[in-house]
């Protein structure tokens, strides 16, 4: 290339020119942070540019994830045509063969199977709209009782605790601007400084402050690096650690008796617990050692003000939602709850974590977290939608459990909207071969996932760029997403999706919507005087006042910053402690010669959920492009695991194949593999379907394995 020639490019590369704004939100975590896409045409390309929006969750600021978000959104990849499968291959076919194709299909499965043969899968990345519409085509159009959702696979632990202890879930009972302010705060089972990023400053403002912080975790984390004290426990035992700090705290007086006396039920039964608990038997549990729960448990004890937060780490377990109950009793047992800088949070995984648990996608649930069991409460609901209560279908099964019924054949036909379960749930093998059996399947998705790969019929759906709806972010603030292009090609939203498969078998009448803000309005009525009552939210306001906190009963309302200051919403106003014993109800997987090595899974910061849309991302999958192992060189030494060699794991359950890393901060006794990849990657096929009795969640973060080297290098 001629001087000249480079002069001139050198020139234009100058003359960006920006061509459109996109104003949005990130489709990723819980965080939904504002964003602006910027398209800029740079010589005859263009190219894109991510900018943060002031808004009052997360001040502008963006990770990496969201940063490249519209990489999945814009990728050639996208579906954008309605696919059927045709001898084995999908072949292109228009709206009005799917729609005609969906009602034959649905209509001769219900005539041959029952109603409950057709079951629905939801998800908790579509908005609130598209999340109360799936429930209600469930219960109206379908009249199956098969409902339920990715959700129950990440957050259902900590929203059945929450229920049991305060009558309501919303994941934080504070706003995040309370967060610097507190004085102690455990954060338990999570690592926020990969998954939600841009909350990291709450806490980080919190330590400057002088806030002491205690971290529970097997691993160092990104987020350990903020601790003043790290809990290395063993995987699994959360419960018993738990028991350990509250029976410190009883111990050494530094329980609320005010606070208890007048809030809350239980403490007797829980204190009379603790006195036939001995420390050293917590230790030997948990491997962490009594002069550190000391220290903790004092710590927190002494301090006027503390706040508690837990993830996946705490919650994925069999006996996920006791022990995040019994961080709840250290709560209540020490008052700091209803009162400023004191709380608990929940740290939402999914995009709309929060709103999509509340509006019925769950197998138990109706609008507004309304119950399907209680009379009250579905005579509400059924004459909002117009029909006989008695129509409406009852109680259904939770995600994992609609994969068994369709393995026992009880279940045949299966509608799944925008989720991944293949990759997703536990014992992922089982998972696919029970899938195959469907006599059919639809899955709704923005690319041919792993699961979708298995579906008779693929319908393109839009990104968050091209759909409008709200969100209800980790502090459980509803927000808007408004629209910024149109969809490409033929897809349709999830929610028009719906519509017109509703119309096609018949039921108009019911789903006459013609936007996302009219589903909403119907959601309000729907969710009035619930638990989660939204009816004083509107578009309107949403615009102006940029996010409300739930419950807004009323539109001069200004949103609920800080829950239960004057009382918890059971009947009575208290709330509910409870005794958790050391020992989980449901056995975990154990130890021993043959499956030596506790396995825990989770996430790294480039990738979300099953990685479908981050794999297609190209400098998301650039950062971590293979899955991977983290163990102690020790441990690899005893296994003859070179580093970043291929290393085969094996539980009772399949085996996969991943890279080993050497980690100095891992325990020994302990390997971690994040859950993002599929196929011969996919941690989740090592997962066993044990579920917890109360919340139905697999113990995705223990199990036990063997680790071998694929390659003899060490014979070399
Ligand atoms: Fe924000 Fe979460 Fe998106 Fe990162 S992934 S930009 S923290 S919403």
């Amino acid at each position: 290339m001629t001087e000249l020639m480079l002069k001139y490019f050198r020139k234009k590369q100058k003359e960006v020119q920006t061509e459109k704004v996109y104003n949005t939100q990130c489709p990723y975590c819980s965080m939904q942070c504002k964003m602006q896409l910027i398209e800029q045409s740079v010589v005859s390309r263009k190219q894109y540019k991510t900018v943060g929006k002031e808004n009052p969750t997360t001040q502008g600021r963006l990770c990496v994830k969201g940063m490249n978000a519209y990489q999945h959104a814009f990728n050639k990849e996208r579906l954008k045509y309605p696919m059927l499968k045709v001898n084995g291959e999908f072949v292109r076919i228009s709206w009005e063969q799917a729609l005609e194709r969906i009602k034959a299909q649905f209509t001769r499965i219900q005539e041959e199977d029952g109603l409950n043969a057709l079951a629905v899968y939801g998800s908790a990345s579509i908005t609130n709209e598209e999340a109360y519409l799936l429930g209600k085509f469930a219960r109206v159009a379908l009249k199956t009782k098969y409902i339920d959702y990715n959700g129950r696979l990440c957050m259902s632990a900590a929203a059945s605790a929450a229920s049991q202890t305060f009558g309501m879930d919303r994941g934080f009972t504070n706003s995040l601007a309370e967060i610097p302010n507190t004085r102690c705060i455990i954060l338990a089972g999570t690592n926020i400084a990969e998954c939600q990023p841009t909350i990291m400053p709450y806490f980080e403002k919190a330590k400057e402050n002088g806030a002491f912080i205690i971290v529970i975790d097997p691993r160092e984390t990104a987020t350990t690096k903020l601790a003043d004290l790290h809990l290395k426990l063993r995987p699994g035992t959360d419960a018993a650690l738990a028991n350990g700090l509250l029976k410190v705290i009883v111990e050494e007086n530094y329980s609320n008796e005010a606070f208890i006396q007048e809030r809350a039920h239980g403490f007797h039964e829980v204190k009379e617990y603790l006195a036939s608990v001995e420390l050293r038997e917590i230790e030997a549990i948990t491997g962490v050692s009594i002069n550190e729960i000391q220290k903790a448990a004092i710590k927190f004890g002494k301090e006027e003000t503390g706040m508690i937060f837990t993830a996946r780490g705490v919650e994925q377990q069999t006996d996920g939602s006791a022990a995040v109950r019994n961080l709840l009793n250290l709560l209540v047992a020490t008052g700091k709850l209803g009162k400023p800088n004191c709380g608990f949070g929940a740290i939402t995984g999914q995009g709309n974590g929060q709103g999509a648990r509340e509006h019925g996608q769950k197998a138990d649930q109706l609008p507004g977290y309304r119950s399907i069991e209680n009379k009250e409460h579905r005579k509400f609901v059924a004459d909002v939608w117009g029909i006989d209560p008695d129509d409406l279908p009852g109680k259904g099964v939770s995600a994992y459990e609609i994969m068994e019924k369709i393995d026992e054949g009880e279940i045949t036909g299966l509608f799944l909207m925008c989720s991944n379960p293949v990759v997703s749930n536990p014992n992922a093998h089982f998972v696919k071969n029970a899938l195959k059996k469907l006599k059919f399947l639809v899955a709704v998705d923005l690319f041919v996932s792993e699961t979708a790969k298995l579906a008779d019929l693929i319908l393109p759906t839009s990104s968050y760029l091209e759909d409008e709806g709200t969100m209800t972010n980790v502090e459980g603030r509803v927000t808007l997403r408004e629209a910024s292009c149109p969809c490409p090609g033929e897809v349709k939203h999830d929610w028009q999706i719906i519509v017109e498969i509703a119309r096609a078998l018949g039921k108009e009448k019911y789903f006459s919507f013609s936007s996302a803000e009219e589903i909403f309005n119907e959601l309000r009525l729907a969710s009035r005087g619930g638990i989660a009552d939204y009816y004083g939210i509107t578009y309107e306001r949403l615009r102006k006042e940029g996010g409300i906190l739930w419950p807004c009963p009323d539109l001069e309302h200004k949103g609920t910053l800080r829950l239960f200051e004057t009382s918890f919403a059971h009947p009575d106003g208290k709330a509910k402690m409870v005794v958790v014993p050391n020992k989980p109800v449901v056995p975990k997987e154990e130890v021993n010669s043959e499956f030596p090595l506790y396995l825990t899974t989770g996430r790294v910061m480039s990738h979300y959920l099953t990685g479908v849309q981050t794999r297609r991302s190209p400098a998301l999958a650039a950062r971590n492009i293979e899955s991977y192992m983290e163990i102690h060189p020790a441990t690899a030494m005893d296994y003859q695991i070179a580093d970043h060699s291929l290393v085969k794991i094996d539980s009772r359950r399949g085996s996969i194949t991943v890279r080993s890393k050497y980690s100095e901060t891992i325990r020994p006794d302990t390997v971690f593999v994040p859950f993002h990849w599929a196929d011969s990657q996919n941690v989740n096929v090592l997962i066993g379907g044990e579920l917890d009795p109360v919340c139905r969640m697999p113990g995705f973060k223990l199990s036990a394995v063997k680790v071998s080297p694929v390659n003899d290098v060490f014979a070399n």
